[in-house]
């Protein structure tokens, strides 16, 4: 198959699927290609702040979000051990909130959305397998595997928003400096107990994080940090005494936790990493979201970090298009409106793991 578009995204989760929605309701011809057949994940994140609430907004995106269900948080408390030493309030009207929403949900609204525009076309189940340039040595389109069939995507311009371990970085041979935090995160979902406040509950349990954040649909979602590299030792160890930190600190937790994590395997290992790339843009090609500049779980920013990453990038292709200037020196804005705000969030991020509070 041979598709001709302006702009080809890579990934379909928050960056790509706001990109294409914002490229295609402004009539530029869009292929959104995802290697996934579904845009529904175990664990990814599920809070958006302030910032991402305004850009959704900015789309009309946002009523329709909430219609499908989100809970917006009231605090967030600091536990030292069992003791609560710090509450901080959470007010929309001065610009400081974290929403939880359902991370399927808003994939689902921003692809729904945007296939109402004939410009654009998402191809589910299609991994990139090779970039193209031209002579110049601009990226002129990609090609695809679906199945067994070889799709050739002819564009102006390529986006990597393929995530973390992006393919697309890889292949436009960008350099990436990994970032290690020295702590890897051990998830679980489990039903929140009756009558749990919207809260999002951290605690310093014998010297590790322990992140509790209160879900829609009554669920509680537990990130509880864990040393380096240490999860397959830390299996061959009991799992009671371990358990026991959480409840000693949270004793209202001691029915659900019982009822729902009885082993190891009742949690899912995220390693953590973040990083930092030289540049995020060559000709005819950027990349964005984690892609560009992975966020360690820290503060639950990486989504909304995505998610203004597109509504920049979409500003800038969508004057790309007009002038049919899809230079490094034109995609470079991105980078200058973009960076920044990224490094100083990064290191906000390295502080807090550090110094916790
Ligand atoms: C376990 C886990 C928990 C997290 N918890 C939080 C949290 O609580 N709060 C928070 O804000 N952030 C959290 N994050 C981070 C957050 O999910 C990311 O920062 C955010 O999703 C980044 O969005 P993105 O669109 O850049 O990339 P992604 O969401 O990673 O999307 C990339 C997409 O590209 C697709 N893709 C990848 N490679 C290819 C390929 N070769 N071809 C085609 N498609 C491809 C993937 O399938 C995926 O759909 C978590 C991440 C993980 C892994």
């Amino acid at each position: 198959m041979d598709l001709h578009t302006d702009v080809c995204i890579v990934g379909a989760g928050p960056a790509g699927a706001l990109l294409g929605f914002v490229l295609a309701s402004h009539g530029i011809s869009t292929v959104l290609i995802e290697r996934y057949g579904s845009v529904e994940k175990e664990f990814r994140g599920e809070h958006l702040n302030s910032d991402a609430v305004q850009v959704l907004k900015k789309y009309r995106v946002f009523e329709k979000i909430k219609e499908r269900g989100i809970l917006a948080m009231k605090r967030v408390e600091y536990f030292y051990q069992n003791q609560r030493i710090k509450v901080m309030d959470l007010d929309e009207e001065e610009g400081n909130v974290s929403i939880h929403f359902p991370h399927g949900n808003l994939l689902q609204v921003l692809i729904e959305e945007s296939k109402k525009y004939e410009n654009y076309r998402i191809l589910m189940n299609t991994t990139v397998l090779d970039l193209c340039q031209n002579k110049e040595g601009s990226y002129i389109g990609l090609t695809a595997k679906s199945g067994d069939e070889i799709i050739t995507i002819h564009s102006h311009c390529v986006i990597g928003a393929d995530g973390r371990y992006s393919t697309v970085r890889k292949i436009a041979d960008i350099p990436t400096e990994i970032i290690k935090h020295g702590y890897d995160v051990l998830w679980a979902k489990i039903p929140a107990p009756t009558h749990w406040d919207p809260t999002i509950r951290l605690a310093l349990v014998n010297h590790k994080q322990l992140a509790l954040f209160t879900q829609t649909g009554g669920f509680l979602q537990i990130g509880w940090n864990i040393e380096e590299g240490a999860y397959f030792d830390l299996i061959k160890q009991p799992f009671e005494p371990f358990i026991t930190e959480l409840l000693e600190v949270f004793p209202e937790l001691t029915n659900t936790v019982r009822s729902n994590i009885q082993s190891w395997r009742d949690f899912v290992n995220l390693r953590v990493q973040s990083c930092r790339c030289s540049t995020w843009v060559k000709d005819g090609l950027s990349i964005l979201g984690d892609a560009a500049h992975t966020m360690s779980p820290t503060g639950a920013i990486g989504v909304s970090a995505a998610l203004k990453d597109a509504d920049i990038l979409g500003e800038i292709l969508i004057e790309a298009c007009k002038q049919n200037d899809f230079s490094t020196f034109k995609l470079k804005e991105f980078e200058h409106r973009r960076r920044d705000e990224i490094e100083k969030l990064q290191a906000e991020q390295l502080e807090k793991e550090v110094n916790y509070v």
